[in-house]
């Protein structure tokens, strides 16, 4: 079996699972005819998005609360893990009518990137509903939809009658956004993710409009690159060679060409996002408040993402 078919294989009792969610259990509301107080899938969505759980100081007790109030109105039974003081890891576990087999693991982060108030329409965490159905809030899409819909399906699966076969396991992780060193990664190294005994395991993936989904088995590796470069401080009024803004600008002309050849492939529709290396500025600290004076160090710093390749060289 090819391993293509190996995955397809492997992730359709999954889509069954989880699709009948999106293709009968979201309500097809009119917004007029709303109750604001009714329990729904969407007003318990937008429950989740109102907990702030962005960085840099992201509520997860909040978040860990919520969740385990949702799991208590269903067949699963909880547990938390603080591999790091205040970064809860969350379990929702479904029992399997044969826990000896493999289980089945589904994860989503509990965190977001941070959003500036100032240049929303809406406040990001009020998880706004306009009369048009659209929802405004930070982490909608990235990634408290999945988190909830992994419950939704739960529920709907649940009140038909269904019992799985292998035990499943939704977790909610914390600092996904910030690398996951004290979330994902404590928790697979640990002895209670061994015991776990896990098979089979989606994550997050891109959002949909429809009820056809894009399933992946690999990502893209995220590398920052970080520029610090110096040279000789002196008076604005002259010019010198080798100054730290100049060596950093050389660096930065080399780093956007690279950039270039890459966003050309994706323009020129020849290569997928996933197909390049992507690059982008993302942060840079450099030079004083005075014009007059010329200063010593400089910092860049640049985001890459390398595409699911095994062997790679790339010279810049
Ligand atoms: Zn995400």
């Amino acid at each position: 079996m090819s391993r293509k078919h190996r995955l397809l294989c492997t992730v359709f009792p999954v889509a069954l699972l989880v699709l009948p969610f999106f293709v009968g259990a979201i309500p097809v509301e009119s917004p007029s005819n709303e109750d604001p107080e009714a329990e729904n899938p969407v007003s318990r969505f937008r429950k989740y998005l109102s907990i702030n759980t962005a960085h840099p100081n992201p509520d997860y007790s909040v978040a860990v609360s919520f969740l385990r109030s949702l799991a208590e109105s269903l067949p699963l039974h909880t547990r938390v893990f603080e591999f790091v003081p205040n970064k809860p890891v969350l379990l929702l576990i479904w029992e399997g009518s044969d826990p000896s087999l493999p289980s089945v693991l589904l994860n989503s982060h509990m965190d977001s990137v941070p959003a500036e108030p100032s240049k929303w329409t809406f406040d990001p965490f009020s998880a706004v509903r306009t009369s048009d159905g659209k929802i405004f809030a930070r982490g909608a899409q990235d990634d408290k939809c999945i988190g909830i819909q992994y419950i939704e399906a739960i529920r709907n699966l649940w009140k038909k009658g269904f019992t799985p076969l292998r035990t499943l396991i939704v977790s909610y992780v914390p600092d996904e956004e910030i690398g996951g060193l004290d979330g994902v990664t404590k928790f697979v190294a640990s002895k209670e993710f061994e015991e776990l005994n896990v098979g089979f395991m989606l994550d997050e993936g891109q959002a949909s409009t429809t009820d056809e989904f894009r399933v992946f088995y690999s990502d893209r590796t995220p590398w920052d690159l970080i520029i610090k470069a110096q040279g000789a401080p002196g008076h604005g009024s002259k010019m010198y060679d080798n100054s730290a803004m100049e060596n950093l600008i050389k660096s930065m002309e080399i780093i956007s060409k690279f950039r270039e050849t890459q966003f050309d492939k994706v323009k020129a529709g020849v290569a997928v996002y996933s197909e390049v290396i992507s690059v982008n500025p993302v942060y840079m600290k450099a030079g004083t408040p005075s014009p007059s004076v010329s200063f010593s160090g400089a910092t860049y710093v640049f985001s890459i993402c390398f595409m699911p390749t095994k062997k790679m060289r790339y010279e810049l």
